[in-house]
This record gives C-alpha cells, sequence and structure tokens, in this order.
C-alpha cells in the first residue's frame, strides 16, 4: 500500500486534469489517493474512473479552508457523501465568496497597473473552485512573474499588496459541513502556524485526525504531531498536498501516509455514523 491523502486537481488550484493526476500517482506507486480540491469535488468522478485502469483506490475527499481569529485553517475531509444537497450548496457558497475575492484582488493588481479580468478565467471547469494560484498563474502568462511562488511573494500573500483576506468559513462550520455529509474531518498541514491550543480546540469541535505526515514538517514536528494525536484521539494522517507541475508544490509520491490510516478513518466513520 501506498497512500497519499491529499492532492489537487484543475477543479481547484491544481495543475493536472483528475485523469492525468491519477496517471501520474500511478508510475509512482500509489494504491490509494484522495482527491481532496478545495470547495469542489467535481473531479472525484473522472479520478474514480481512471483509476480502476490501475487498480488504484480514490477517496472522495474535500479542503476547506477556513478562517480564525484572521489566521487561515485548513481542514481536510475524507470519505464524505459528495452527493449531499447541503454539502454542495455549502461548496457552491464557498466558491462564490472565493470568485468575490478573486475580483477584488484583481481590482487591486489593476490599481497597481496589473490588467487582468475575472473574465480572463472563464475556460475554467464549471463547479472549480478559483483560488490565488489561478491569479498566480496568469501573472506568470503575462510575464510579470517567472513562478507561483514569487506571485505570491510579490503581490499576494499575506502583508503583500495584492493580499485579500479569505473570508471562508469557521472551522467549527466546515467541521460541521464534513460530518453532515458523513465525512472524517481532519486538519491539514498544521505546520502552517496552528499552535497546539487550537489544535486541541478543533479536536473539542470534533476533528478526527492530523496531518502528520508532509512536505513542509521538520522531523521535530512530525514527532509533535505524534504525540498531539495520542492525547486527543486524533487519526495520524499525510499527503502530499501535489498541485501538479509548475505549482510548487510537486512532492508526489514523497510524503506518504502510514499504511493502517485508512482503515483508523474508516473505523472513525463506522463509529460516528454505523
Ligand atoms: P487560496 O485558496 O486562494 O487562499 O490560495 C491558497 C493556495 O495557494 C494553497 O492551497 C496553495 O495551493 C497555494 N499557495 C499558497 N502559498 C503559496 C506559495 N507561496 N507559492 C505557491 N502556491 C502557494
Ligand atoms: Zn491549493
Ligand atoms: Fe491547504
Ligand atoms: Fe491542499
Amino acid at each position: 500500500m501506498r497512500i497519499d491523502l491529499h492532492t489537487h486537481s484543475t477543479y481547484s488550484d491544481g495543475t493536472l486534469e483528475p485523469e492525468d493526476l491519477i496517471l501520474c500517482a500511478s508510475k509512482l506507486g500509489i494504491t490509494h489517493l484522495a482527491l481532496s480540491d478545495h470547495d469542489s469535488t467535481g473531479g472525484l468522478e473522472a479520478a474514480r474512473l481512471k483509476a480502476k485502469e490501475f487498480d488504484m483506490t480514490v477517496i472522495s475527499a474535500i479542503e476547506i479552508n477556513t478562517i480564525e481569529t484572521n489566521s487561515s485553517v485548513h481542514i481536510l475531509g475524507y470519505f464524505i457523501d459528495e452527493n449531499n444537497q447541503d454539502l454542495q450548496n455549502k461548496l457552491n457558497h464557498h466558491r462564490q465568496i472565493r470568485e468575490t475575492r478573486a475580483q477584488m484582488i484583481i481590482d487591486k493588481l489593476r490599481r497597481m497597473g496589473i490588467k487582468i479580468a475575472l473574465s480572463d478565467f472563464n475556460g475554467r471547469k464549471e463547479k472549480a473552485a478559483i483560488g490565488r494560484p489561478h491569479i498566480a498563474d496568469k501573472l506568470k502568462e503575462k510575464g510579470i512573474v517567472f513562478s507561483r511562488q514569487e506571485a505570491f511573494d510579490k503581490y499576494l500573500s499575506k502583508g503583500r499588496p495584492a493580499y485579500i483576506i479569505y473570508e471562508g468559513p469557521s472551522p467549527q462550520d466546515a467541521i460541521d459541513t464534513i460530518l453532515a455529509c458523513k465525512g472524517i474531518p481532519v486538519l491539514a498541514h498544521p505546520g502552517y502556524f496552528v499552535p497546539t491550543d487550537a489544535i486541541v480546540a478543533l479536536a473539542k469541535m470534533g476533528l478526527q485526525g492530523i496531518e502528520t505526515y508532509y512536505p513542509s514538517h521538520k522531523p521535530d514536528q512530525i514527532r509533535n504531531f505524534i504525540e498531539i494525536a495520542k492525547q486527543n484521539d486524533l487519526v495520524v494522517t499525510g499527503g502530499s498536498d501535489y498541485h501538479g507541475p509548475g505549482s510548487g508544490h510537486e512532492a508526489i509520491g514523497e510524503f506518504t501516509a502510514p499504511e493502517d490510516s485508512i482503515e483508523k478513518l474508516l473505523q472513525r466513520k463506522a463509529k460516528l455514523f454505523g
């Protein structure tokens, strides 16, 4: 078993179509892959269909970016029921907030003399979630920057001139949304400034797992998250957060989840939902 519980496709800010993501993962020997696009389940069906060719298992997943006292907390949901109408209504709402925010970022760039328009992104798929990486790619296309990273560093990151905060749901709201469609909520990349007391608070809200094995996590952080998992009864998971070639998040195959992680997530699902 080779498990990657965190990947993105063109249904959010990944650069590969779901089918190409599956192809890429299969070449690296991945047997179980969670497609966890931001605020969209649009790529799951195509991914599952393609995965059949390789005897690979696709886990239905989602990543919901939340906002907690001005800092960003990302919550992954596993084994969600993507046909749940309340889930789809919520995701649709999140995507609308993303569109509004993208327009505000574009307005800021325009005032700096960089002319891009929301209509430049019309070629995207229906039900795809727009994010800052799409704007970064447009800046790259126009020759203003060389990479997504440079676009974030110069314009899009917090504290940079075209930054706009994402007014998304609260962590409790995202956890409730995931639980309401029989999904298992897991904290994504806690190494990006999620303090221990915040993780403990999330566990009390219903969080079930913590993404421990992750590209930017150092060995001492990994040890710490394993300890936090033990103390708060959380499943230890992991993933690459692969966003495709040219994304700057390209460590697919290098960061896998523990072999027992899927079984443990499924045990939580059975315990919570029967
Ligand atoms: P958004 O969802 O619009 O707030 O954008 C967040 C996404 O941007 C993350 O999921 C990453 O894919 C990407 N991202 C964040 N920081 C960087 C960076 N410094 N370089 C490249 N991509 C980034
Ligand atoms: Zn992303
Ligand atoms: Fe994330
Ligand atoms: Fe992600």
